[in-house]
């Protein structure tokens, strides 16, 4: 009986899915990254939001593991890199700064051969530099089948796309492999951040690998930094970017460019912000 509830659970949330996708369900939020040193913002991460026509709000982390079961992560992650560069170029058009966008990639989209491919044609049907994406890739997903992984990631570093590992520090992570990805930042999974104040074994792996990406000449970024002691650890650990509460919550596309603006306007004495045509 409850095997064939859960099926039909799947099933029915599988068709809600579909239904979703063609009905313009998704959206996409925006969480801005800053720089530690000066609280500069850097860059930002999109994050995909599924609203049904009801108001249920439905987290990716929920959703996402289905949609990758089923296969439909692929057109919905298209649809995520295809709708977050047009939002960009959108953004470039209005004047807000240039900054650097990372898109979250599956597992399944990264495994898939044609990747590579699509990325670059999503990138000129849309007409953006790929020097302007970073893709997000979970460490499980790279480690996976870490020679393929390599393989994908030179094909994508070739077009000049930026590439991330998110997460880092949950996932089994070869360091001989880490060495030859293609990345240029690892991003710290944010349950090592959670209670850096308080738990000494946290601070010592955060500590880790903030001197081992140095070491290998990559960047790293904090997830989910909430407070100013977090902050100040990783601050003190020489850590390059942080993203969390303590900055901003992910926004809709208005309230991030308005974000952005007030940002820009009160560190230079640049247009105010109805000068934009958001
Ligand atoms: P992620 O890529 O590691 O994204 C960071 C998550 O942390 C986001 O959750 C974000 O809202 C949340 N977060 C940011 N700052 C804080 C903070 O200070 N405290 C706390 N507690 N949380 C914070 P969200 O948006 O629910 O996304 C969950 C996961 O779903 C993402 O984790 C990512 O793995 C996946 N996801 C989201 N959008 C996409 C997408 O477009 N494609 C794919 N494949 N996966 C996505
Ligand atoms: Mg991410
Ligand atoms: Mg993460």
């Amino acid at each position: 009986e409850e095997m064939d509830e859960a099926v039909r659970n799947r099933r029915r949330m599988a068709q809600q899915m579909r239904e979703a996708l063609d009905q313009g369900q998704f959206s996409l939020n925006w969480q801005l990254q800053a720089a530690v040193d000066t609280g500069d913002i850097t860059g930002y991460e999109v994050l995909l939001r599924w609203i049904q026509p009801d108001g249920t709000f439905i987290s990716p982390a929920d959703f996402i593991p289905l949609a990758e079961e089923n296969g439909l992560i692929l057109p919905i992650g298209e649809w995520v890199l295809r709708e977050a560069l047009t939002q960009l170029r959108r953004w470039d058009a209005a004047g807000l700064p240039p900054l650097t966008m990372a898109v979250n990639l599956s597992a399944v989209q990264f495994r898939h051969d044609d990747l590579p491919e699509l990325v670059g044609r999503v990138l000129d049907e849309v007409g953006m530099p790929a020097e302007r994406l970073e893709l997000e890739l979970t460490e499980g997903a790279a480690m996976d089948n870490p020679s393929v992984a390599i393989t994908v990631m030179n094909e994508l570093h070739a077009r000049g796309v930026q590439l991330s590992i998110d997460d880092f520090g949950t996932g089994y992570s070869s360091l001989a492999y880490l060495k030859k990805f293609r990345v240029g930042k690892l991003k710290i999974d944010q349950s090592f951040v959670r209670d850096l104040t308080e738990d000494a074994e946290d601070r010592a792996i955060v500590d880790a690998v903030i001197r081992m990406a140095a070491a290998l000449g990559l960047q790293t970024l904090a997830e989910g930094v909430e407070t100013e002691g977090q902050l100040a650890f990783l601050r003190h650990q020489g850590c390059q970017a942080v993203q969390g509460f303590l900055f901003s919550r992910p926004l809709t596309a208005q309230a991030f460019a308005e974000f952005v603006l007030a940002q820009v306007a009160a560190t230079s004495a640049a247009a105010p912000l109805s000068a934009y045509a958001l």
